[in-house]
């Protein structure tokens, strides 16, 4: 009896840590139990907040946190995102939504697409987004959950919808410009009848010169305020980039964006640009191209015509 007290008071729960961590170093040292000690101790995290904190404390390097959580996101939404309108292009009952219907890609165009795509990504992308975190943090980003209140994300993406537009549509208008179209831009403009994953088949050029806008807003924006969550950013780089794929899909449907909100550009509008190569230079929106004027659609051709008449007229 005396024996077995002892050997109790000997193996306390700390001697049974220990031994565990010595015998099966995994089951200590996991992911999940991490989420497990937080969602103890943290109470007031909701269950994504508590994932988003298990991983930063599994990690235990926040560079590399984010990262990998960066990469991971980015291919997985491009992809993801692409991977429907491949489908739909398989689909000949969807041939009616498509904008240049006789230009369906091929399973080869895709595949070379895809290629050039994935070569960016882990040469161009990857270096950029490692980046991403020290640069974060040098201006002041929050890491740490909780997240932001709704509100607050929705306006600030909001807002970096709007600053990233115009700064697309001038530095798209630059890239048409005869020797950066032709040494750089060229190589987007390769497929006029776009396709879901051609949205980042561009030059590294490029890929640098227009990301710029989506990190770089949102990265002045926090130097300026002070106030911006690593999560909002994501939220805003999801959003993002399913604009750009959706804009290059080829299809329009009747419940396609632009069809509730008459400002989105979407692609009716980006298809354009690929099958003419001149006008509808912005990202999102188009009132930038309605503004200068270089709106490119049926009714902006007849009233820049109109305009001509009426001006010849009051010439003679
Ligand atoms: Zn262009
Ligand atoms: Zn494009």
């Amino acid at each position: 009896m005396a024996t077995t007290l002892s050997m109790g008071s000997v193996f306390n729960n700390a001697t049974y840590t220990a031994i565990a961590d010595v015998m099966l170093p995994h089951t200590q040292n996991t992911y999940w139990h991490e989420f497990y000690e937080i969602s103890k101790t943290q109470l007031q995290l909701n269950y994504f907040e508590r994932l988003w904190e298990a991983w930063y404390a599994y990690m235990n390097n926040d560079t590399l946190a984010t990262g990998i959580l960066s990469f991971v996101m980015h291919e997985l939404v491009y992809f993801g995102r692409s991977l429907p309108w491949i489908i739909i292009d398989c689909m000949p009952s969807m041939n009616k939504y498509k904008i240049q219907d006789a230009k369906v890609p091929s399973a080869k165009e895709q595949w070379n697409c895809a290629k050039l795509v994935l070569l960016q990504h882990f040469t161009v992308e990857l270096p950029q987004i490692w980046l991403f975190h020290p640069l974060a943090h040098y201006c002041g980003m929050k890491i740490s959950a909780p997240f932001p209140p709704l509100w607050k994300m929705a306006f600030q993406i909001a807002l970096f919808f709007v600053l990233e537009d115009a700064w697309h549509y001038w530095q798209h208008r630059f890239l048409h410009w005869g020797p950066m179209y032709k040494y750089v831009h060229k190589i987007h403009h390769q497929y006029s009848a776009p396709f879901g994953m051609a949205a980042e088949y561009a030059s590294p050029i490029e890929v640098a010169f227009l990301g710029l806008g989506t990190v770089g807003v949102p990265i002045v924006w926090c130097a300026l305020t002070g106030d911006l969550h690593v999560f909002t950013m994501y939220m805003w780089i999801v959003l993002r980039l399913f604009q750009a794929i959706d804009a290059h899909s080829g299809y329009d449907f009747p419940i396609s964006m632009r069809h509730w909100f008459p400002w989105w550009g979407g692609a009716d509008f980006h298809d354009k640009h690929h099958e003419k190569f001149i006008g509808n230079y912005s990202s999102s929106f188009r009132w930038w191209d309605y503004i200068c004027d270089t709106e490119n659609s049926p009714e902006a051709v007849k009233r820049r015509r109109e305009k001509r008449i009426a001006a010849l007229r009051k010439v003679q």
